[in-house]
């Protein structure tokens, strides 16, 4: 048998986890990315990593109490195995990458200093400052440089994954992609190829993701038969700054760290925001969330952003929406050490000082939830089953997904601090998987008559493309167009109608993409025909996410339909509360029964996606109201805890029983 050897689709967190420890299981990896490894996305990330530490330990907290903040945060829409795995592999993730030589910050006695995230009453957070992603990532690529010396790894930077190459049985041989500097074409073999290419952002315009998180790797599996799951769910993150150009976050360490959300009380102040005193101030995250504060999950915090901004009309500025995001009474040398990082992006593109005003931010697209559906084997103890050749694995047999990519660890809702961890855990957990896979799959080498027909499908609608002069549509304007009208309908309220008619609009706007023209022709880094490329691939994942919104008619973490909310309990007397909350709680049930499935899009014969809904594993945890906040949660949770014990006492249960995962 021939050497094994696997391509890896992306260098950030996940792609570069999975190349090492590829590399040390003696695996040779062809490592592929747009950009430089060391530019990957995750080098923007902030506030910092989860994992139960010494420190929660102390307050009572487990990797089980980790698990249960992640699936509730998530409002129980991801399976539960792989969680409950990834948060149990958290504390040896942390003091891995400490060992690898990340500079975490450290308390005055030398412990890994922890903050508090959104969605948790613990400190589970480790830090670098404010560039915990950059801090991350450059450890890793350390190590697979490494192992690049050694011969086990070969970086192909600049280089755009086209397409997987599939043999007639419909398994992953390798895949086609391009250099975007000579515009050469390559098919790679490979015994298994793992996409880690990250979010997909651009297809909101705007969002606080990298320019490169276009999406398009993930389309174009999506395209070749990958499903897709759980498209509707976009977080929207609650503090980013407002720009023309992009919308760049301010992490939620700086509400971590003790930052306060604020409006004036009085609409549009036009007074300096330090001169308001505090009864004048409504600190609505704080006043609204007494248990949570400002750190609710990340869904509730920007509607209730969003909504004190456009239904309560109590924007800090009357012609751009925005609140106050307050810092200013926490001593400046703690700032600088703790959030440094985050301070300087706000003073260089808002030109204030943050330690003394504060700023102004407003939601913006930050993660995708959904991604690509991806199988795993459940392990006797309820996690996940390590060298599996199912586990990571895509609908198509031999091609695997991690990291932001996948669809399966954060459900409806993310928590923060949350996805560096989900990145690194899948990209070290697939690693003897694929191993096994290539076993499992291996048949010698294939023809080279399937990846030669492949690389000149590429090549025929390269050159397709370039020879569009006389179109008539700009895909930068497209683009454009593209954004807005994904940020208006699929953003933080949604509305069928708006859904369905802005379905028909990206169908149309899909058929004038085929109008572009390119204005460049040349063959050497030509970035106009990639970018075109990438516009192409968005339109199939828009329709993804917008059916897949428009069919779901419930309100679940991030996906939310004012017409489907349940408010909370508005009876005073306790009889009438009581008799409210088993309503509510039927409902609940309802809802979850119809509801608490995972979307699965297939992509069509002619592009349209196939929607159909797969059962979720909760057999662990059972799902529960998700009570943040909510007027009159102490009697909604009186009576499920009362119906879940007549429940587990009729059934003789004492936990979970096994759920098959069944394919839709
Ligand atoms: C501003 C910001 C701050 C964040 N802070 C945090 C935080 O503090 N904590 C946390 O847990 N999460 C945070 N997140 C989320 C987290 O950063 C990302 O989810 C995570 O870094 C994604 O890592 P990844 O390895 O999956 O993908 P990425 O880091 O995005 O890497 C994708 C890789 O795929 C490559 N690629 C993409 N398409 C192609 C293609 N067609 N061909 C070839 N290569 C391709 C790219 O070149 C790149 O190498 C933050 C997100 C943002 C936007």
């Amino acid at each position: 048998m021939a050497e094994p050897r696997i391509l890896v689709v992306g260098g950030g967190l996940a792609g570069l986890a999975c190349t090492m420890r590829l590399a040390e299981l003696g695996v040779h990896v062809d490592l592929v990315s747009l950009v430089p490894v060391k530019r990957s996305h995750s080098v923007c990330a902030q506030g910092g990593i989860n994992s139960v530490n010494a420190l929660t330990r102390q307050q009572g907290d487990t990797e089980w109490k980790h698990f249960d903040d992640t699936v509730y945060g998530g409002d129980f829409l991801q399976h539960q195995p792989p969680v409950k795995e990834m948060a149990d592999w958290g504390p040896r993730i942390v003091d891995l990458m400490d060992r690898l030589g990340v500079p975490f910050n450290r308390t005055t006695e030398g412990f890994r200093d922890q903050r508090r995230f959104g969605g948790t009453l613990y400190k589970r957070t480790s830090f670098a400052g404010a560039t915990t992603g950059q801090q991350l990532l450059y450890a890793l690529d350390e190590q697979v440089r490494r192992r690049e010396v050694e011969g086990l790894v070969t970086k192909w930077e600049f280089w755009d994954f086209l397409t997987p190459v599939l043999d007639e049985r419909g398994r992953c041989r390798g895949a086609v992609c391009q250099d975007l500097v000579t515009m050469q074409f390559r098919a790679f073999q490979a015994d298994a190829v793992v996409l880690a290419s990250g979010g997909n952002g651009l297809i909101y315009g705007r969002s606080t993701m990298s320019m490169v998180c276009t999406g398009s790797a993930v389309s174009r599996a999506y395209q070749a038969g990958a499903w897709y799951g759980n498209g509707e769910f976009i977080q929207v993150h609650p503090t980013a700054i407002p720009g023309a150009d992009k919308l760049r976050l301010m992490s939620e360490s700086a509400r971590g760290e003790g930052g306060r959300v604020w409006v004036p009380r009085k609409p549009q102040d036009p007074r300096d925001p330090r001169e308001i005193p505090e009864a004048e101030r409504c600190y609505f995250l704080e006043e609204r969330y007494p248990k949570y504060g400002n750190l609710v999950p990340r869904d509730i915090a920007t509607r209730e952003i969003f909504d004190i901004c456009t239904n309560e009309g109590l924007s800090v500025e009357k012609d751009r929406l925005c609140v106050y995001l307050d810092l200013t009474h926490i001593p400046r040398e703690t700032l600088d050490r703790k959030l440094g990082g985050i301070l300087e992006i706000y003073e260089k593109f808002q030109g204030v000082d943050p330690r003394s005003m504060p700023m102004k931010i407003f939601p913006a697209v930050h993660y995708s939830m959904g991604g690509l559906w991806v199988d795993y084997t459940r392990s006797g103890d309820g996690g996940m089953l390590e060298g599996s050749p199912r586990n990571q694995q895509t609908s198509i047999p031999g091609l695997y997904a991690i990291g932001e990519c996948d669809y399966q660890y954060h459900g409806a809702n993310r928590l923060g601090a949350n996805s560096l961890l989900s990145c690194i855990f899948s990209g070290l957990f697939v690693a003897p998987s694929l191993k096994a896979a290539r076993e499992e799959g291996s048949r010698g080498g294939e023809p080279t008559k399937l990846f030669d027909a492949a690389v000149r499908r590429q090549e025929e609608r390269h050159r397709e493309l370039l020879s569009r002069t006389a179109g008539t549509e700009n895909p930068y304007d497209l683009h454009q167009q593209l954004g807005g009208l994904m940020t208006r309908v699929a953003t933080v309220v949604r509305r069928n109608e708006q859904l369905a008619d802005a379905y028909g609009e990206v169908c149309q706007m899909e058929e004038r993409w085929r109008r572009c023209a390119v204005s460049d022709t040349g063959n050497w880094t030509n970035q106009n025909v990639v970018f075109t490329k990438a516009l192409g691939d968005m339109f199939p994942v828009a329709k993804v996410i917008l059916k897949g919104a428009l069919l779901r008619d419930e309100c679940r973490g991030a996906h939310f339909k004012p017409q489907f909310s349940m408010p909370g309990i508005e009876a005073v007397e306790p009889a009438a509360k009581r008799a409210e909350a088993e309503r509510w709680c039927d409902r609940f049930e309802e809802n979850t029964r119809k509801w608490l499935k995972s979307t699965i899009a297939a992509c069509g014969p002619g592009g349209e996606p196939d929607i159909s809904y797969q059962d979720v594993d909760t057999s662990l945890i059972p799902p529960r109201p998700r009570l943040y906040g909510l007027v009159g949660a102490e009697v909604i949770e009186e009576v499920w805890k009362e119906r879940q014990a007549a429940r587990s006492a009729a059934e003789g249960l004492t936990g979970g029983v096994g759920v098959a995962v069944a394919a839709p």
